[in-house]
């Protein structure tokens, strides 16, 4: 477990800036803090945005202080009026600004070798809290500050991601308590099991506490099980994560994508078409090219995606993807008919050995009692010519980003399970 002695370690972090709370910018940076620091066996147990408000910002590392063994602060360093954190640590800690004249040195230092003067609202950056002792900034001008404040040691940095990381790794992560074990994150991929449904299939797996912890969550249409393993080394955690991973991937078959954070639909396609050494089209109607997006966002793709047609138009689909007027008129355009028509058109025009045709409903307008928002056909043509068709209801109340990218992933997903069954066959 990740303790030392009986005492585990805790972090909390507090994340500073307007642009945050407002919504205009994401918190990228708590995310990446409590992932290193998972792996020093630091557990972060709450992650709190404020805005740049100085009694707020005080309040707050105030608390944090109390509750955690480790407070990171980061944001709100800069040299202008907005930024207030350094003024609010030292409120927290009851204590005056002082110059340290050594980051002074260290500012104009930076400015000088830049050919850039100065400006006179800079030297603020030089200024710390009395008792506090500043954390030297080698590629920006705030250096970050570290504090003693109630049971804690704070630590802050500049909000910047890129200097805030580099002082994390050089300044903060060589003075956090070490020897205390590792939490190592791991990441089952799936797709097609809907979160209930893996949950309930993996109700024995999901522990919550102990060694190993894992729990489900959905993002992007995919499911992934996340594995959280605690112990006093990496190989340990490692392992232990492992055996769980395994048990999972085999409980789940074939809904399982992959392992890694990295992990995607179009990337476990690509796998499976490199090894097998086929190639494929696509026809997209509904998708506009969605799944030719997400097939050659994988570098390398060109070794197994030719191309595709984006068909819109009626006469598109005939006149490029050769699909009979007869059909498109008898069965219109979001048919079984038409999107097998297209799936085998853009196979035989690029001479690939898969082709995906795929035509719907997206919305929000176009619906009818016949044809729904969300009705999307998507037709795979198989090495040989055979056409298969899988008919999905997406949901006539899902946006049409929703159904785009929803069918997207099916279509992708009847490939990969024809793909799949063809590798055991
Ligand atoms: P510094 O202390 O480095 O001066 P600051 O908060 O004073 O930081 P800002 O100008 O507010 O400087 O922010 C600098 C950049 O860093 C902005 O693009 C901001 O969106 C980004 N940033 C700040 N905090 C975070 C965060 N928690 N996660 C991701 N990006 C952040
Ligand atoms: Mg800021």
């Amino acid at each position: 477990m990740t303790s030392k002695g009986n005492k585990k370690i805790s972090a909390c972090i507090l994340s500073v800036g307007d642009e945050l709370t407002s919504g205009q910018s994401l918190d990228t940076n708590s995310a990446w803090i409590a992932r290193q620091l998972g792996l020093c066996g630091i557990e972060t147990t709450s992650h709190t945005t404020v805005s740049d408000d100085q009694p707020l910002i005080a309040n707050s590392i105030l608390q944090l202080a109390v509750k955690a063994d480790i407070v990171i602060v980061t944001g709100g360093l800069g040299p202008t009026p907005d930024d207030l954190t350094r003024q609010a640590l030292a409120q927290a800690m009851d204590a005056e600004l002082t110059l340290d004249q050594k980051s002074l040195d260290e500012i104009e230092k930076f400015f000088r070798s830049r050919n850039y003067p100065m400006a006179a609202n800079n030297r603020i950056q030089a200024m710390i809290p009395a008792g506090a002792a500043a954390m030297a900034n080698t590629n920006g001008t705030a250096p970050g500050i570290t504090a003693t404040l109630e049971n804690a040691t704070v630590y802050v940095t500049p909000g910047v991601p890129r200097e805030m990381r580099i002082m994390f790794e050089n300044q903060i992560l060589p003075k956090l308590p070490r020897g205390v074990g590792v939490i190592s994150h791991h990441v089952v991929k799936t797709y097609g099991g809907g979160e209930s449904a893996v949950a309930a299939e993996l109700e024995d797996l999901l522990t919550r506490s102990g060694p190993v912890v894992a729990g489900t969550t959905v993002a992007d249409g995919l499911v992934s099980v996340r594995i959280t393993s605690h112990a006093a080394d990496i190989e340990t955690a490692d392992t232990q994560a492992g055996n769980v991973v395994e048990k999972i991937c085999e409980r789940l078959g074939t809904l399982v994508l992959g392992v890694g954070e990295d992990v995607t639909m179009a990337g476990a396609i690509g796998e499976l078409l490199r090894r097998a050494g086929q190639t494929l089209a696509t026809a997209e109607s509904c998708t506009g090219g969605m799944i030719g997006a997400m097939l050659t966002s994988i570098g390398g793709a060109s070794e197994y995606y030719r191309g595709g047609v984006v068909a819109y138009a009626n006469e598109i689909k005939q006149h490029i993807l050769g699909v009979d007027a007869a059909v498109l008129e008898t069965h219109g355009a979001v048919s079984e008919q038409v999107s097998g028509a297209m799936a085998i058109g853009v196979c035989e025009k690029f001479g690939t050995d898969w082709g995906i045709g795929i035509t719907g409903v997206a919305g929000p307008t176009g619906g009818s009692p016949e044809k729904p928002l969300g009705l999307v056909y998507t037709s795979l043509c198989k090495p040989g010519g055979e056409v298969t068709v899988k008919k999905h209801t997406l949901g006539d109340h899902n946006p049409r980003e929703i159904i785009r990218q929803r069918a997207s992933l099916a279509a992708l997903n009847a490939l990969r399970l024809e793909l799949l069954a063809a590798r055991e066959s």
